[in-house]
């Protein structure tokens, strides 16, 4: 499963942040995820508090953040946010379109006690 791998990444983000700060307890973890990604947030959820169990991030609540698709176009600079399939600039219709945001997964930060 795609989002058990994610979620151990994250707990393992987390179990570093919490040994670095000589910390007892994880607070919140705040995830960035695109929308490119598929992730499933519920599956994310489910994945980290069953793998967060017997450590010090057991509880921890997992703040996540969608981050939504935007591209920019390589002809006229114009950056707009993708929905479906269709990469393709709505200024100048140009295909030459490059993934700004929406393809991360990424902790930005993590609250530790
Ligand atoms: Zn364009």
């Amino acid at each position: 499963m795609h989002e058990m791998a994610l979620a151990q990444g994250i707990l393992d983000i987390a179990l570093r942040t919490a040994a670095e700060n000589g910390a007892v307890r994880v607070g919140r973890i705040k995830v960035l995820v695109g929308q490119m990604t598929q992730v499933e947030p519920e599956a994310l959820k489910f994945g980290f508090e069953a793998l967060a169990a017997e450590t010090i991030a057991a509880g921890a609540e997992l703040d996540l953040t969608a981050v939504p698709l935007v591209g920019r176009c390589d002809d006229c600079g114009q950056e707009f946010t993708i929905r479906g399939c269709l990469f393709l600039c709505p200024r100048c219709q140009s295909g030459e379109v490059k993934i700004v945001s929406g393809r991360e997964l990424r902790v930005e930060y993590v609250e530790v006690e």
